[in-house]
């Protein structure tokens, strides 16, 4: 299986990566849920920042973020930015994790709350709730598509689709191979890629992706 091999190589590079970055002692299905809501349009630094706000407060809790005073809660995740809808979405899941059972918590319910699009939600529902689902994200379609094996026009569902058909069903690959390709795409595979000291060697269909980078980058 191709991709297996992509995945191998990675892991030998890099060994594994374990995430999510949790801080110890605290509630990491909190955690990483409101970390993967957090992070979006913002460097994980901000969220950092944030998460110590919330823990130093003690409202790393899913009860205390849903009953907490709005403007509270803004005030301790300011540092992420668009702190007006987080606090809201912050709300609004806090309310699904408190009245559904976790294991029975679905795909749909994550995506019909607003602010949680597909991205916040398999990040949640592989890493926060240990469910099969193969996270999309740039780094993800940056790296498939300069190895030549996607076009890098291809929508979040069709990337998701040739991942898990041309690998495995394995929840802890699905988390490895995800981090390994992010700490990848910020080791080599950066926006101006460093091709002639990476152990992957790109022949194909990488150029038309490099260029498209380089347009958006002007
Ligand atoms: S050879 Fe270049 S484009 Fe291919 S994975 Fe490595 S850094 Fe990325």
């Amino acid at each position: 299986m191709i991709l297996k091999d992509v995945y191998n190589k990675l892991l030998e590079k890099y060994g594994y990566q374990n995430w999510w970055p949790v801080h110890e002692g605290q509630n990491s299905i909190v955690e990483i849920t409101f970390g993967a809501v957090l992070t979006q349009n913002t460097s994980w630094k901000n969220v950092e920042k944030a998460l110590e706000n919330l823990i130093k407060h003690n409202m790393l809790d899913f009860e205390k973020v849903y009953c907490s005073d709005i403007e509270f809660l803004k005030e301790l995740i300011r540092p992420v930015g668009f702190y007006n809808q987080k606090a809201k979405t912050l709300k609004a899941v806090s309310k699904l994790f408190l009245e559904k059972p976790h294991k029975d918590i679905t795909r749909e319910d994550l995506l019909s709350i607003k602010g949680v699009g597909k991205e916040t939600t398999d990040s949640i529902l592989l890493y926060a709730l240990n469910k099969p689902y193969f996270v999309i994200d740039t780094y993800t379609k940056r790296f498939f598509s300069r190895l030549g094996l996607v076009s890098d026009k291809i929508d979040y569902d069709s990337l998701q689709s040739f991942i898990t058909q041309n690998i495995e069903k394995d929840l802890e690959v699905y988390k490895e191979f995800h981090a390994l390709i992010v700490k990848h795409c910020k080791e080599l595979c950066t926006k101006k890629p460093k091709c002639e000291i990476c152990f992957f060697k790109c022949e194909v269909n990488n150029t038309e992706g490099l260029k498209i980078e380089k347009r958006a980058n002007n």
